[in-house]
C-alpha cells in the first residue's frame, strides 16, 4: 500500500503542474540604498524561497517578487517593520495560471477543429514546431528551416531563415524565448514569422528588407525550458542543464555568454534563478548560436526578446561604461520606441543595460556588440508589472504588432547603414 501511494505520488508530479496556490506577487518601492540593502540581504534567504521577477537595483525603480504562501507573512513583516512600501501586483498567482490554462485548453480545441495555428494563443513547443514547418512549406519561396544545434535533453534548435537570394548575404539575428518563462516573446517571434513572410511582395519595406538582407529566426531559444514551463513549472526561467556538484538545475542562459563572464549581475550559486555557470558557453542553446554567428560572418544586427518591463536596451551590461557606438545605438534605440508607441501608445524606456536596469554580465548582446555586430539590442516587451510573465494571451498580437514596428525600424537603419 505503501509503496502504491510512493508511486502515485511520483507519478502524479510527473504529470502535474507544480502549483503556486496563495503565491503573490509584490511590487516593492524602496526611497534609498539603505532600504535596497534590505532587499538585496532578503534574497540571501534561501528558506524564503523568493522569486525576484525584477531584482534590486536602484530606488528609481520597483522590485517584483513572487512570494509564497509559507512566507508571506515573514515577508511582509519584514518590509513593514523597516518602513519599506509595497502593494499587491498578484494577489493569488494560482488564479492567473488557471485562467491561462484554460485558455491554452480552449484554443487548442478551436485549432483541432479548423487546423490552423491561433497566432492569439500560447502553444506547446511541439505546436510551435508544426507551424514552423507549415511557415517554410507556406511560404517556400522565402521561409526555410535550419536545425542549428540540439539543445541539453536533445530538442532541435530550430531557426527561420528568410531570404530571397542565393550566398552569404548580410543578416540579421533575432531570437526569443531564451528565458523559458517569457511566454510573450516566444509567442509574438512566431507572429512576426509570419508577418515578415506574408508581407514580402505586398509591403515595400519588408520587400526591400528581404532584397538587401537576410533574417534569421530563432523563436525558441531555450526550448527544455519552454517544455518545463508546459509541463512542470510555469515559473522556470533557466536551461535544464545537470550542475555537478549541486542538486539544483540550470543555468540562466543569459549570464553564460562570453562578455564579462563571471562579473557583477550574475549568481555563481547554482540554485540561483541567475546562476551563470560553470564557464561561459556551458550551455548548448548559447554556443549553438554563437557558433552559427560566427560561421555564417555576415551578420550585421544582434536582437534579442524578453520579457517583461517595456525597455529597449543596448550594450553593455557587464560594465558600466559607454559603448564606442552610444549616441548611435541611443538614436536608433529611440527611434524604434517612437515606431513601438505609435500603434497603441505603449511606452518603451532607452538606454544601455547598466544606465537602464543594473550591471548584468555574460548577456548576449554584450557578446554579440564586442564580437562586432554594432547593432546590438534587447527588448524587455509587455507590460511593467501588471501581469509581469503572465501576459493575458489577449496582449499576445497586441505586442507582436508593436514590437515589429519596433523591430523594422532597426531593421531599416541596418539595411540603409552597413558596416
Ligand atoms: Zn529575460
Amino acid at each position: 500500500m505503501k509503496l502504491i501511494l510512493i508511486f502515485s505520488a511520483l507519478f502524479g508530479a510527473a504529470l502535474c503542474l507544480e502549483t503556486f496556490v496563495g503565491h503573490q506577487v509584490l511590487r516593492i518601492k524602496t526611497r534609498n540604498e539603505e532600504q535596497l540593502k534590505k532587499l538585496r540581504f532578503l534574497e540571501t534567504l534561501d528558506h524564503l524561497e523568493l522569486d525576484f521577477w525584477l531584482n534590486p537595483s536602484t530606488p528609481a525603480l520597483p522590485v517584483d517578487v513572487r512570494i509564497p504562501a509559507h512566507s508571506l507573512q515573514a515577508v511582509k513583516i519584514f518590509l513593514e517593520s523597516h518602513g519599506i512600501e509595497y502593494s499587491i501586483l498578484i494577489e493569488d498567482l494560482q488564479v492567473i495560471l488557471d485562467r491561462e490554462k484554460q485558455d491554452i485548453v480552449a484554443s487548442q480545441q478551436m485549432e483541432r477543429s479548423s487546423s490552423t495555428f491561433n497566432y492569439g494563443t500560447y502553444h506547446s513547443l511541439a505546436s510551435i514546431y508544426q507551424e514552423l514547418d507549415n511557415l517554410a512549406s507556406e511560404y517556400g519561396n522565402i521561409v526555410s528551416k535550419i536545425q542549428i544545434g540540439e539543445s541539453y535533453e536533445k530538442r532541435p534548435l530550430y531557426v527561420l531563415k528568410f531570404s530571397t537570394g542565393r550566398g552569404n548575404r548580410p543578416a540579421i539575428w533575432l531570437d526569443a524565448g531564451i528565458h523559458s518563462r517569457e511566454w510573450v516573446t516566444q509567442a509574438s517571434a512566431m507572429w512576426i514569422a509570419r508577418k515578415i513572410a506574408s508581407d514580402y511582395g505586398n509591403d515595400p519595406s519588408i520587400t526591400s528588407l528581404l532584397n538587401n538582407l537576410d533574417i534569421f529566426l530563432l523563436p525558441v531559444a531555450n526550448p527544455d525550458g519552454y517544455e518545463f514551463t508546459h509541463t512542470t513549472n510555469r515559473m522556470w526561467r533557466k536551461t535544464r542543464s545537470k550542475n555537478s556538484g549541486s542538486l539544483c538545475i540550470g543555468v540562466d542562459p543569459n549570464r553564460n555568454w562570453d562578455a564579462g563572464f563571471g562579473g557583477p549581475g550574475a549568481s555563481s550559486n547554482p540554485c540561483s534563478d541567475s546562476y551563470r555557470g560553470p564557464r561561459a558557453n556551458s550551455e548548448v542553446e548559447v554556443k549553438s548560436v554563437v557558433d552559427f554567428i560566427k560561421n555564417h560572418g555576415n551578420i550585421q544586427a544582434f536582437l534579442t526578446l524578453h520579457s517583461y518591463s517595456q525597455l529597449l536596451m543596448y550594450p553593455y551590461g557587464y560594465k558600466c561604461t559607454p559603448p564606442a557606438d552610444n549616441t548611435e545605438l541611443n538614436t536608433i534605440g529611440k527611434a524604434a520606441a517612437n515606431s513601438i508607441r505609435s500603434l497603441y501608445g505603449t511606452t518603451y524606456t532607452v538606454g544601455s543595460i547598466c544606465s537602464t536596469i543594473y550591471q548584468a554580465s555574460g548577456g548576449s548582446i554584450d557578446w554579440s556588440y564586442d564580437y562586432g555586430i554594432k547593432y546590438s539590442f534587447a527588448f524587455e516587451l509587455r507590460d511593467t508589472g501588471r501581469y509581469g510573465f503572465l501576459l493575458p494571451a489577449a496582449q499576445i498580437i497586441p505586442t507582436a504588432e508593436e514590437t515589429w514596428l519596433g523591430l523594422k525600424t532597426i531593421m531599416e537603419y541596418v539595411r540603409d547603414n552597413p558596416y
